[in-house]
């Protein structure tokens, strides 16, 4: 087949050549196609804009001038008002903002601007409450006129460049793409066709042309991710042929015995969801996610039980070794007395037990396997694996999640994949939108709320390390958690968390067992450390987030986090929820570095916001949704153009017609042929999707 016009290299282009191809490479545009799919980020709508003579009161309009002056004020009640004046020639405008000083950071004096608002007339002066701003090119205000996209651009390639290339790009080659979406289906989905579409996005002839174009692109780009996602999930549910594990009356209550509480509503329904699963000869692949605290260890036991009195092994994986011991820990406990063959299988076993434990487990001896990415190595071979728990907490890869499958084996095991951040509704679709999805949306009883305050002043700090003492002496434990190990090289701003324990053991905490452990620490010290602060014998521990997941002290009521602006949200989340696990109230203190207005807007989400799932959707629309899961954006998530804060919405929608399409097997027509193959193309090896044409 000769190769396609589309995969032309760019600097074959007019206008391009080897130096500006070399600076399209650096905005990964090496194709003719990935120049057709370089979408402007921004419409400039130069059609209708005026100049400042030309404004009507109170109706929405759009004006152009230049920058000419930028002022910041104090005003009553302590607010802050930014105010921006531009000259179109002809007079000038005043545009005001209260308190959203961030405005100043986006224009300097002499940028050429345009501002959207209804405008008002004041002694003479034409003024704009919060306008939509956006700065222009000078070029543009003379040049065209008319619809102008901007597209991201790099050293090298200016906007101009970048329009007229992409311009010629779609004249000449878009009659080479082959639209995937049939006709019918495009009227169905309610998108315009694809050649429309990037007419649409780099030539607009309206605005309404714009937005309709941007919207099939951003639609093909989620609906060929999604489609990947539920016909990996189909893969997976009629290849994977899973040992069906039911549960007898007996079984169940001889499980519950072994549990020293009374599941939570929330636990019962995920034990239900699960064990229903685990009942069919498929497998599994369900997500549990709760909030820190609400009990996910007790449901992962039960149908790790469920496996192994139906004759099979059960494996149970933590993101670190840290954890791993501590599950161990836990499920030593709750099975102490039992016949059940356990073992513990980390990276720190010696040559010889790590042999001997893998012979046990290839053997079928051992049972219950707790480990780390140790399980999953090569040489670990199970029996009969019948169920895999993956305490995910998002430190596994997302898409590679791990099968625990040997190609040649016919059966492979039900999965679980818990996380311990609640995700928000838009990423979960995507970054597990092949599972089905559990939610534990309650809490053990008796669990208050964490009383958490955010401390800026000295006054306040002190009062809270005074707090900490008094609890310590009335018998609980305190978690002081520092962002580093060392302080900022830099900056010198803050301290280390050596530094950090001795400051303490010295003055605020002076006199009271303060034990210290961080990630430099080697894993017998670590352990060592974090078995005395369980045990009781040291009642502060001063750690960096080596603490953050899994820990549970249920005697710890106190979580002081310093320099708190350094972390996520979700993440002080995380670490405010290692305390007030027991039946006293928690209180969690955020130490401020410093005072500016997004930090105190951040850490006021947690002052206000006491569940995870509420955090996390704050979180996910402050910072966006690499932060959120501590991934790089588009190392993960391999979307094109999809913003999944942004177009939010569309993503439900077309989530939707993926599924619809799998489902009712339309995907497997030949119309779906080159949508089908488009999948293939670009998520088939990522994805493990089996070849079909
Ligand atoms: P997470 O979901 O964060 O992993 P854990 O499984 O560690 O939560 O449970 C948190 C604490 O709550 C543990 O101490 C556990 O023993 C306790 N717990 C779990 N479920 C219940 C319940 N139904 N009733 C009382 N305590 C519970
Ligand atoms: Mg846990």
């Amino acid at each position: 087949m000769a190769e396609s016009p589309l995969l032309t290299q760019v600097r074959f282009l007019t206008g391009v050549g080897p130096v500006r191809a070399e600076s399209l490479e650096r905005l990964e545009i090496e194709t003719v196609e990935d120049l057709l799919w370089h979408l402007p980020r921004d419409l400039v709508d130069l059609t209708e804009v005026r100049r400042v003579g030309e404004l009507e009161p109170d109706i929405l309009q759009t004006v152009r001038g230049e920058v000419v002056e930028l002022a910041d004020r104090r005003i009553s009640g302590g607010r802050r008002m930014a105010a921006i004046v531009i000259d179109s020639g002809d007079g000038f405008l005043k545009a005001t903002w209260f308190n959203q000083n961030w405005v100043l950071g986006r224009v300097q004096h002499g940028d050429a601007v345009l501002f959207s608002g209804k405008p008002k007339r004041r002694a003479g002066r034409w003024e704009m409450t919060h306008p939509r701003i956006q700065t222009i090119d000078a070029d543009d205000l003379d040049a065209h006129g008319g619809l102008l996209p901007k597209y991201p651009l790099t050293d090298g390639v200016t906007m101009e460049v970048m329009r007229r290339i992409t311009r010629d790009a779609v004249e000449r080659f878009v009659e080479h793409i082959d639209d995937p979406i049939p006709g019918p289906w495009q009227q169905r989905f309610n998108v315009v066709g694809l050649h429309q579409a990037l007419h649409g996005v780099h030539r607009p002839g309206s605005v309404d042309d714009y937005l309709a174009a941007r919207r099939r692109l951003i639609f093909d780009d989620l609906l060929e991710f999604l489609l990947g996602l539920a016909l990996r999930r189909r893969a997976w549910r009629q290849s994977g042929r899973a040992p069906s594990l039911p549960v007898s009356a007996k079984i169940d209550s001889r499980i519950r015995r072994r549990i020293p509480f009374d599941l939570t509503a929330g636990q019962e329904r995920a034990v239900e969801e699960i064990v229903t699963d685990m009942s069919e000869d498929h497998a599994m692949h369900r997500l549990l996610q709760a909030d820190v605290g609400a009990g996910k260890t007790a449901v992962a036991v039960y149908a790790m039980l469920v496996a192994i009195a139906a004759g099979h092994q059960a494996v149970l994986m933590a993101p670190t070794e840290l954890l791993a011991r501590q599950h161990w820990q836990t499920i030593e406990e709750l099975l102490e007395g039992s016949r059940v063959e356990r073992a513990l299988l980390t990276g720190q076993l010696t040559a010889a037990d790590r042999r001997d434990t893998i012979r046990r487990i290839a053997s079928g001896e051992v049972q219950l396997v707790v480990g780390t990415h140790a399980v999953i190595q090569q040489d670990v071979q199970f029996d009969s694996l019948g169920l895999a728990v993956i305490d995910e907490q998002h430190k596994f890869g997302v898409i590679q999640r791990s099968r625990f499958t040997d190609e040649d084996q016919a059966v492979s095991p039900h999965v679980l994949v818990m996380t311990a951040t609640p995700i928000p509704r838009s990423l979960c679709l995507t970054q597990f939108g092949d599972l089905d999805v559990t939610t534990i949306d309650d809490l053990p009883p008796g669990r208050q709320p964490v009383v958490t305050s955010v401390v800026w002043d000295e006054d306040t700090r002190e009062k809270a390390w005074k707090f900490v003492r008094e609890q310590v002496v009335a018998g609980r434990q305190a978690f002081v958690v520092c962002p580093r190990i060392d302080a900022d090289e830099e900056t010198g701003e803050g301290m280390g968390v050596e530094q950090t324990w001795r400051k303490l053991r010295e003055n605020e905490l002076a006199g009271l067992s303060v034990g210290l452990v961080h990630g430099r620490l080697d894993n017998d010290d670590k352990s060592a450390a974090m078995q005395d602060f369980r045990d009781g014998r040291t009642r502060v521990l001063v750690a960096t987030t080596v603490v953050e997941v899994g820990v549970d002290v249920p005697n710890a009521t106190v979580m002081v986090v310093n320099q708190a602006e350094r972390f996520g949200l979700s993440q002080l989340h995380q670490l405010r929820g290692r305390i007030g696990r027991g039946t006293y109230q928690g209180y969690c203190f955020l130490m401020a570095g410093r005072r500016d207005e997004s930090s105190t807007a951040r850490l006021g989400v947690l002052d206000q916001h006491a569940d995870g799932f509420s955090v996390a959707e704050a979180d996910f629309l402050i910072r966006g949704p690499g932060d959120v899961l501590g991934v790089r954006q588009h190392g993960e998530l391999p979307l094109r153009v999809a913003d999944l804060i942004a177009d939010r919405e569309l993503l439900e929608e077309t989530r939707e017609i993926a599924f619809d399409l799998v489902r009712s097997g339309e995907i497997d027509g030949e119309e779906a042929g080159p949508l089908r193959r488009k999948v293939l193309e670009r998520f088939g090896e990522l994805m493990e999707l089996p070849q079909t044409g």
